[in-house]
């Protein structure tokens, strides 16, 4: 019987790229990852949104590879640099059992960071997890430039969608992420996800059991960008759930760029907070900018978030 992986990865058009490569072979296209899903760190992590962190932590998977090449990237070393790592080639066997490990630790969901390229095989194991009691949910970390087709054929296993909208602006997306189509693709990816999660549904206790959370890091000198993806927001509905980030600081290649090349300032981000309640937007998290560094990770150590 032909599986949900032979299906979709020998000609893969698992993301926008579309890049026709035969991952079943071992092909790799632009995200460089072929048939298994490397996997660079799997551990509770504190570190997100409270209704995603909880008390326990939430259940963090993070793959290795990207189908962007973002310059800024904080998580440079799994994302493109990841053949100098320790990563882990899985299966979808191996996959659901780290969920199942994750939940027995406790966390709150399961939390796929960075899984647009390896869509199909993260599908596969929640499907295989489910059949052995995972019961927690299922968050999809993604990066926004997803495909809408893929993401209609997984319809049922994503409890809550979490998706970084970067860019409303294809100039910055092809300067900053090697992306020429970010802002065409993302208005259709928001609305499939909404489509099939409805709002952010948090439960009693503070934890959030299904729906959409829409990320944005907010680039110092590109407040226009930042407004426009909020107007984007709105229009999807003045009731979505959005995490306005702050802690954007110049990683990886991002010196090299002007523009990029600082920190956020206080102002910026308050324009951008104020901005977005203007709009009428309704749940809004923000950030203490203060707290930058406490959000970058280094992988090359086993726990990559300890400060
Ligand atoms: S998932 Fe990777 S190989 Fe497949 S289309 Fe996207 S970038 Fe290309």
């Amino acid at each position: 019987m032909k599986s949900i992986l032979d299906d979709n990865l020998a000609d893969c058009k698992c993301c926008p790229r579309r890049c026709g490569v035969n991952r079943l072979k071992g092909e790799a296209g632009f995200c460089g990852i072929g048939f298994k899903s490397l996997v660079a760190h799997t551990g509770l992590h504190f570190g997100e949104e409270p209704p995603i962190s909880g008390v326990n932590g939430s259940g963090t998977i993070f793959f290795a590879g990207c189908n962007l090449k973002c310059v800024f990237c904080q998580n440079f070393q799994i994302s493109q640099e990841f053949s100098t790592i320790k990563t882990a080639a899985m299966s979808t066997d191996e996959l659901a059992d780290e969920m199942l490990t994750l939940q027995k630790k406790g966390a709150h969901n399961i939390n796929f960071v960075s899984p647009s390229h390896v869509i199909f095989q993260m599908a596969e194991a929640v499907i295989k997890a489910k059949k052995q009691g995972l019961t927690i949910p299922v968050v999809y970390n993604s990066n926004g430039y997803d495909s809408v087709d893929a993401l209609r054929e997984i319809r049922g296993i994503v409890d809550i969608y979490m998706p970084d909208l970067k860019y409303m602006d294809n100039e910055l997306g092809l300067k900053f992420s090697m992306v020429d189509d970010y802002a065409d693709i993302v208005p259709g990816v928001l609305s499939e996800m909404s489509a099939q999660t409805g709002f952010l549904k948090i439960n009693k206790t503070g934890i959030a059991q299904k729906g959409l959370l829409v990320r944005h890091l907010v680039l110092p000198g590109f407040l226009e960008n930042s407004k426009k993806c909020l107007s984007l927001i709105a229009d999807l509905s003045k009731d979505t759930f959005v995490s306005l980030m702050s802690q954007y600081s110049p990683q990886y290649k991002a010196a090299e760029y002007n523009g990029i090349n600082r920190v956020l300032t206080k102002q910026e981000y308050e324009e951008i907070t104020e901005f977005a309640l203007d709009l009428g937007l309704e749940n809004v998290f923000v950030q203490d900018i203060s707290s930058r560094d406490n959000f970058l990770p280094d992988f090359d150590r086993a726990d990559p978030f300890r400060i």
